[in-house]
């Protein structure tokens, strides 16, 4: 078991990342009392996530440091919303507001014009100060409607064309066998085990 910092509050993601990384104590930003805001003003997924790992690392020095961003690249729209995938629809936002944009602006397509990929960037700081960083992603369709109402973010419209289902008609457990997420994390957690070996030899 190792303590890992988690630089995000996003229950979702928290809870997905937990469930992946079982040797882990994985303690968010919540846990740890962090109350700052951190503003991602990078340009790509490495940017930012590097962005949010760099400034947890300024107050926990004695822990490894995960920060992970996420971004939805829609083929027909030139890979927007990308790293503004959050802000999609405007700086106030929701969820809802974000999957309605997408769908209006790709309504009449057909699914060989819906393709997406989705992608997480996850940025790891060690105790030591050396820093890596890992991309998972997966491939599928934006659908045509919203279905399922599991998970949150643009899960009710990305559709995984192994499971034929969108992610949010997918249980937790489904969503892990198969996300971006979970492709970047079990990259990340390579990384870190390589790292902890190395460390434990010394
Ligand atoms: P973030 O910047 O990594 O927090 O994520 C950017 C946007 O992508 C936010 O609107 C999230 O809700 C959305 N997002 C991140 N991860 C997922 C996911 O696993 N499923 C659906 N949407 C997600």
């Amino acid at each position: 078991m190792f303590e890992l910092v988690l630089a995000s509050n996003n229950k979702h993601k928290a809870l997905e990342i937990k469930k992946i990384l079982k040797k882990a104590k994985v303690i968010t930003l919540d846990e740890l009392g962090f109350k700052g805001e951190i503003i991602e003003n990078g340009e790509t997924l490495k940017e930012n996530s590097a962005i949010k790992a760099r400034r947890i690392r300024k107050i926990v020095k004695d822990k490894i440091i995960i920060a992970d961003d996420t971004g939805l690249e829609v083929e027909y729209l030139a890979k927007a919303p990308g790293i503004y995938s959050a802000r999609f629809a405007g700086p106030k936002c929701n969820f809802m507001d974000n999957n309605l944009k997408l769908l209006s602006l790709l309504k009449g397509l057909k699914m060989t014009q819906r393709k997406a990929e989705f992608k997480t960037g996850i940025f790891i700081i060690f105790p030591d100060g050396t820093e890596s960083y890992a991309l998972g992603s997966v491939n599928g369709y934006i659908s045509e409607v919203m279905k399922g109402t599991n998970g949150f973010g643009y899960d009710p419209v990305f559709f995984v064309p192994s499971k034929n289902k969108t992610y949010a008609q997918m249980t937790l457990r489904e969503k892990n066998s198969v996300s971006h997420r979970k492709n970047a994390i079990e990259k990340a957690q390579i990384i870190i085990e390589k790292y902890l070996k190395t460390k434990s030899k010394k």
